[in-house]
């Protein structure tokens, strides 16, 4: 029996070359071929917590009519994520423009077009509030992401990921059961009068606005904290990294779903299979495109 999880979002087309360096301001440099591949935080999100969650997953989200919308439609179906609430809307689809460094570093540049008009309307709200669990991030209103956790029912969970980094009004931080940061967010938000250093000190400044917190930790894992117990550090696997697009991304879509089966006792197992699809992820090039099949994370997490 799977568990019932509504992403809300954002949707790009990531443009991605390839260069020998990023270009200074003012400067033209020559690249390698283009990749046109589909991404976008909340789009990646809702394609992990279907296939490498097995979640029942639907996406609310925002598209143009243009060519970039029929990338995202293919690759959110191939995943099996529902999609009849995305909007269609006259505004360019999402997208990011990247380079990437031979040291693998990223350069990005987000237009977020159709992401600035996400909304939760009469059927994106009766699908939330039939979910066991929402999940959103912030490349989208903030407004949208605090009407969308408000729409979910009693008992179901608000998991944000509060990627990228800003400020939170006190009507979002209220409404959060679960939150999930890298490090640099997690002192983002803990400020810097917290004295926080260690992940273990980030995660119990943060214990003071939320019941929950993860904090990922790349290749050395994650950090898992709850009000009034002990943090519990979860290793990552060892693997061969290719490519880290996504694996945060990978890693929240299926903390997701494995919560929607599990509730809030779950989460420290719900962190080892996040962690084991985030692991896969980085062995394979791409964001959507490189998020594992459910067998294959189950297995490397058990
Ligand atoms: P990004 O924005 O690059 O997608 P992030 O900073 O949001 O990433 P990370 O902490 O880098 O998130 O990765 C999420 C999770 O994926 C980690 O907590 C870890 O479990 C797994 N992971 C990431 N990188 C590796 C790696 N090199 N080896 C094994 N597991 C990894």
């Amino acid at each position: 029996m799977s568990g019932t999880v509504v992403v809300v979002g954002s949707a790009n087309v990531d443009l991605v070359v390839d260069v020998p360096r990023h270009p200074a301001g003012g400067e033209t440099i020559l690249g390698g071929d283009l990749r046109r591949t589909p991404g976008g935080k909340g789009a990646n999100q809702a394609v992990a917590a279907a296939r490498a969650g097995g979640a029942d997953t639907t996406f609310v989200g925002a598209l143009g009519r243009d060519e970039s919308a029929e990338l995202l439609l293919t690759s959110l179906g191939a995943a099996r994520v529902r999609t009849d609430t995305v909007d269609r809307i006259d505004a360019p689809t999402g997208t990011a423009l990247i380079t990437v460094s031979p040291d693998g570093e990223n350069a990005i540049v987000v237009a977020p077009g159709a992401n600035s008009h996400v909304r939760v309307g009469a059927a994106q709200a009766r699908r939330i509030a039939a979910a066991d669990v929402v999940l959103a991030q912030l490349e989208i209103p903030l407004d949208t992401v605090i009407a969308a956790a408000r729409e979910r029912r009693d008992g179901a969970l608000f998991v944000l990921n509060a990627a990228p980094s800003r400020e939170l009004p006190e009507a979002l931080w209220e409404q959060v059961d679960v939150l999930v940061v890298n490090e640099h967010e997690a002192a983002d938000l803990a400020g810097p009068g917290s004295g926080a250093a260690t992940p273990e000190d980030l995660a119990a400044a943060l214990l003071a606005r939320v019941p929950a917190v993860v904090v990922t930790l790349g290749a050395a894992g994650s950090l898992v904290a709850r009000r009034g117990g002990e943090p519990v550090r979860v290793p990552a696997a060892v693997v061969a990294a290719v490519d880290t697009t996504g694996a945060g991304d990978t890693y929240c879509g299926v903390l997701a779903a494995a919560l929607a089966q599990s509730g809030p006792a779950g989460l420290a197992r719900a962190a080892r299979l996040a962690g084991a699809a985030g692991a896969l992820a980085v062995t394979r090039p791409g964001a959507q495109d490189a998020v594992p099949h459910a067998a294959d994370v189950v297995a490397l997490a058990e």
